[in-house]
């Protein structure tokens, strides 16, 4: 099973012309949901600015419309266009501050359950399932030279499971919520997803580091070089 075909979605990039309404979009794929943190406390709020309107409006950069054939203000907005059958999710943690690496570590809140009708629009969520399950949390554990990953998975009921090479550790939800997630994967309610989530996990994460997309995995090479399995911890403690 490939990986793209589970993970993959569509933004859709919109812009408005504020003088004649002409509209034109962008189509484009995506692999994961990147969100800036920065101001935001919580995912919804992460995903509300990430599909806000915004308004381009700088005299020295104006757009030129097909509509009206000027250069204009417009209304520029991304939405997702298909929901994918997992929704994998990056908070954007690690940012370049001159030639070092800066890691950022506040908590930021995110849902057992999340609905992305309010992130698409109303006449593309028809035949589409738009409610999702957490299923794994990836978090960055330590300095961004030198750090590690760590998985929790869900199992059942409120059972999550930390996968650390050939052991694992069983927490309670409590403990997995309040994680300073890098990586969040839901999955639809509807999935028939028959691939266990670990194998899936790691396959993604291999993926991005041959592919070495430092859009869609904005990870430093020396903290992917130290991400054999794609879950690995041996510093916590169990439940
Ligand atoms: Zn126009």
């Amino acid at each position: 099973m490939r990986v793209s075909s589970l993970t993959s979605s569509v933004a859709d990039s919109r812009i408005i012309c504020c003088e004649c309404g002409h509209k034109s979009e962008t189509f484009e794929p995506v692999l994961n949901l990147s969100l800036e943190i920065d101001g935001h406390d919580n995912l919804i709020a992460a995903l509300q600015s990430f599909t806000r309107v915004e308004k381009i409006d700088d005299q020295e950069n104006l757009i030129s419309c097909d509509g009206c054939k000027t250069k204009v203000v417009v209304e520029k907005q991304l939405t997702i266009d298909k929901a994918p059958e997992v929704l994998v999710i990056q908070l954007k943690r690690f940012t370049c501050n001159g030639l070092e690496i800066v890691k950022k570590g506040q908590y930021v809140q995110y849902p057992e359950t999340l609905n992305l009708a309010p992130f698409i629009d109303e006449f593309r969520q028809q035949d589409q399932e738009l409610n999702y399950r957490l299923y794994a949390v990836v978090n960055h554990q330590g300095r961004p030279g030198n750090g590690h990953y760590m998985c929790f998975i869900h199992s059942h009921g409120q059972r999550w499971f930390l996968k650390n090479d050939h052991k694992e550790h069983r927490f309670n939800t409590d403990f997995v919520m309040d994680q300073t997630a890098y990586l969040l994967f839901y999955v639809k309610t509807t999935s028939s997803m028959s691939m266990s989530f670990h194998s899936f996990i790691t396959m993604f994460i291999e993926r991005n580091r041959q592919t070495n997309n430092s859009e869609e995995m904005s990870v430093p090479e020396q903290q992917q070089s130290n991400n054999n399995e794609g879950s690995s911890c041996s510093t916590m403690q169990d439940q």
